[in-house]
């Protein structure tokens, strides 16, 4: 039994990971300020003594005794993290020294989620861990973006200067049960708005592309990567490598709730990234042959059914 602290805990992937990590028996520390999470998100948790949840900003230092930290903290949709921009690099990057300082002292392994937007609008394709990216520094999505680039450098700083545990995973869009319905992203919007049979809103053409990924082959990767030796730190990809424009989206999402829904367009936001898809050859060599198990159709089955129960 190991004791564990996530920050961002309350939110959607942070909730699934104190699942996880509870039912394997671990003793789990959840750190969370609520910007994007939620309470309801972790209360079949509460009951269980080894589930603490903890309000705090990560902005600020934080101490506790723990094997190993995962650091989610930082609110992961387009709106939300551009409502206050200077305060996503805050969390970001304060939010990655408090954690690293944390882990330092008390020499816990520590895992940074990283993500898909440190390759910003790539001109490589797929995306191997060895591209730097194409990132506009001073959009709309820098303070994103560039947050999660500075946290990157300030973990590899950590592991050369201090000799820190650390882990980097770069996250490809994730989607399931328990993403909050008005968080913005693209799939919680359509199957909102399919269940709703209101217009389904593309921004720009829908020629764009994304890999998406379902929450348990996220956590499942999440965990190898964690349990790995400290001779392997990543950066590693964590997807699904299936690719589809957000029109094929829609229309999946469509025909899977036999919704009424129209399709229209709208203006596509700054900076938006034309095509997205994971190299995940590292992945699959490092984490046990690792790989994603369910395929878009039956994970939106599934993310459907709990957008359903919640409507
Ligand atoms: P989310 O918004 O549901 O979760 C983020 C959590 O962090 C929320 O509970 C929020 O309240 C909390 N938080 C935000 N700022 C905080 C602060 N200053 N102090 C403490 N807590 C704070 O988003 P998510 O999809 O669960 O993403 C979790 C992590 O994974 C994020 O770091 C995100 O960047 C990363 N990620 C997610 C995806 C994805 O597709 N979902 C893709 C790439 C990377
Ligand atoms: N998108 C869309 N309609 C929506 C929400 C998003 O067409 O209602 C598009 C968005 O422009 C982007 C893609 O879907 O091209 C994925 O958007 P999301 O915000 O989910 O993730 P990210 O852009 O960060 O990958």
């Amino acid at each position: 039994m190991k004791r564990i602290l996530i920050t961002g805990g309350a939110g959607f992937i942070g909730s699934h990971l104190c699942e996880r990590l509870i039912n394997e028996g671990h003793d789990v520390i959840c750190l969370d300020n609520y910007f994007t999470g939620s309470k309801d998100n972790i209360r079949h948790l509460l009951d269980n003594h080894n589930f603490e949840l903890v309000r705090h900003d990560i902005t600020s230092p934080y101490f506790a005794e723990v094997d190993e930290v995962y650091n989610l903290a930082c609110p992961a949709s387009p709106p939300y993290y551009q409502y206050n921009p200077i305060k996503t690099m805050k969390t970001s990057i304060y939010g990655a020294m408090n954690t690293l300082g944390l882990a330092k002292r008390i020499r816990a392994k520590i895992l940074q989620a990283s993500t898909s937007e440190v390759y910003g609008d790539p001109e490589v394709h797929p995306q191997p861990e060895s591209y730097w990216g194409h990132v506009n520094p001073i959009g709309i999505r820098s303070c994103y973006d560039e947050g999660k680039r500075a946290a990157e450098t300030l973990f590899m700083d950590y592991y050369r200067q201090n000799g820190v545990r650390i882990k980097i995973i770069r996250i490809f869009n994730t989607y399931g049960p328990r993403m909050n319905p008005n968080d913005g992203r693209v799939v919680s919007n359509f199957i909102m708005q399919a269940l709703r049979n209101e217009d389904i809103t593309i921004y720009g053409t829908g020629l764009q592309t994304r890999s998406f990924q379902y929450i348990d082959d996220l956590i499942e990767g999440m965990t190898r990567m964690m349990a790995t030796g400290d001779d392997f730190i990543g950066p590693v990809n964590i997807g699904n490598p299936g690719e589809f424009t957000m029109l094929e989206l829609a229309q999946k999402v469509i025909d899977l709730t036999n919704s009424r829904s129209s399709i229209v367009h709208m203006p596509l936001p700054g900076d938006d990234p034309q095509q997205r898809k994971p190299d995940i050859s590292l992945a699959m060599e490092k984490l046990n042959g690792w790989q994603p198990q369910i395929q878009l159709e039956e994970g939106l089955k599934k993310t459907i059914t709990y957008f359903e129960n919640h409507l």
